[in-house]
């Protein structure tokens, strides 16, 4: 049986000749299934009884199961999802008043090993494939969940599964009628595949994780560092194509006499220098068994009069849904 969303469109196609089925229809299918969100073969009403008989046969529409939700104090949603194999992955809906964002995962568990990321001391078990991302999407959206814009920010590092993920974005602005405008990507800054992006992908936003301003601080908190170290992830930054007007998120982890001094402040400044961006601080969400914690919230403001004193337009990010284990960083997709 063929999985009509996991599927090529090759695959698909291949599928109607046989059936001796118009090629036109595969429109159609794509259709119903990412636009009007039918979750049966049976749902496609613009397909005859027979045709879908005919199709069924063959063939079916997989959905993830959404086994459980919890509902934080500031209306932070958090959704557990049931893959078809058994494995679990956490999504969070953040609705404001003026939109509602959904940080969807990409992969079951992360391999990066940041020191500071629940989801990174699961280590990976697998990627998962744009259909289980786009899924996230669609299974809220059949339980009436108005989402608005993306962040691929939840359990997972994109660019490490990348082919997957920007097949899943083509989904989101082709037929989930999603503006590139309103996805955004985050990223440890996995270099050579972050360089892809602008080629391969409809422009989203970009969002980079840099959490420290020197090498040393960096190569402890995020192994990758090693790999791809600061100096040339800064570098390619600043030959990064944007759209005009469009700017780099910077996302910076503030932790607790780790990172949240001032000369890590100065440090940063000197190597985001020429890099069109914003900053958003994210004061480290701790969870069990985290060896650091939440910096003092003086030391925050500091920081971040620090960097605006030099032009920077600097977020505090609030820790959304931290009652329910929602915030940055504490999603690990299990019950405990
Ligand atoms: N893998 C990607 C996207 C998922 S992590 C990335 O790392 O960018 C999303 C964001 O959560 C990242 O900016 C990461 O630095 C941050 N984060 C991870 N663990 C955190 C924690 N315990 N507290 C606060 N932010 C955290
Ligand atoms: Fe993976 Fe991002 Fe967590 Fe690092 S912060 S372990 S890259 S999910």
């Amino acid at each position: 049986m063929l999985d009509l969303k996991s599927a090529s469109k090759l695959e698909i196609e291949e599928l109607f000749k046989n059936l001796k089925i118009p090629l036109y229809r595969v429109r159609q299918l794509y259709h119903w299934i990412y636009e009007k969100n039918a979750s049966t073969i049976d749902e496609i009403t613009e397909f005859s009884k027979e045709l879908r008989k005919s199709i069924a046969r063959e063939a079916y529409i997989s959905n993830i199961e959404i086994l459980r939700s919890q509902v934080s104090l500031d209306g932070t949603e958090k959704f557990l999802f049931k893959l078809f194999d058994g494995e679990t992955i956490e999504a969070v809906l953040m609705p404001e008043e003026d939109r509602s964002t959904l940080c969807a995962s990409t992969q079951v568990g992360c391999a990066m090993g940041c020191l500071f990321c629940k989801t990174g001391s699961l280590g990976l078990k697998r990627n998962l494939k744009a259909n289980e991302i786009v899924d996230q999407i669609l299974a809220l959206r059949r339980n009436s969940r108005k989402i608005t814009n993306i962040v691929l920010m939840g359990m997972g590092e994109p660019l490490a599964n990348i082919n997957e993920v920007l097949k899943a974005i083509n989904l989101m602005t082709e037929y989930l009628k999603l503006s590139p405008r309103r996805v955004t990507l985050s990223t440890v800054g996995i270099i050579d595949k972050l360089l892809l992006l602008p080629q391969m992908a409809p422009p989203i936003n970009l969002a980079v994780s840099i959490n420290a301003g020197d090498n040393d601080t960096r190569d402890f908190i995020m192994p990758i560092n090693k790999k791809y170290p600061l100096e040339e992830l800064v570098r390619a930054l600043r030959k990064y194509p944007l759209k005009r007007g469009r700017r780099i998120t910077l996302e910076y982890v503030l932790i607790k006499g780790i990172n949240d001094h001032e000369r890590d402040a100065i440090g940063l400044i000197s190597l985001i220098k020429a890099i069109p961006c914003k900053i958003n601080l994210i004061p480290f969400n701790p969870y069990k068994e985290s060896i650091f914690q939440r910096p003092d919230e003086v030391d925050v403001l500091k920081f971040q009069k620090t960097l605006t004193d030099r032009g920077y337009s600097v977020f505090i990010r609030k820790s959304r849904g931290s009652d329910i284990s929602a915030a940055c960083g504490q999603l690990k997709g299990d019950y405990t």
